[in-house]
């Protein structure tokens, strides 16, 4: 199972977070879904995935994402 580190957009938090494919990411301190994803603490090498986790949910599959 992959561990992602997350911040939290909202309380300004770090934390980690073992990822399923039906997890939720929620912050830890607020419970705030709103987070970003930093890097994958198992070291994902070539990767051309371009998919946001957490957030509202969506997921990105833009060439052209301004947020990434
Ligand atoms: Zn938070």
């Amino acid at each position: 199972m992959p561990i992602f580190e997350y911040k939290c957009n909202k309380c300004d938090c770090d934390f980690e977070q073992i990822v399923n494919s039906n997890t939720v990411v929620q912050c830890e301190s607020c419970g705030s879904k709103n987070v970003k994803k930093k890097m994958s603490l198992f070291g994902v090498s070539g990767t051309d995935k371009h998919v946001h986790s957490g957030g509202d949910g969506g997921g990105c599959h833009k060439s052209s994402c301004s947020t990434c």
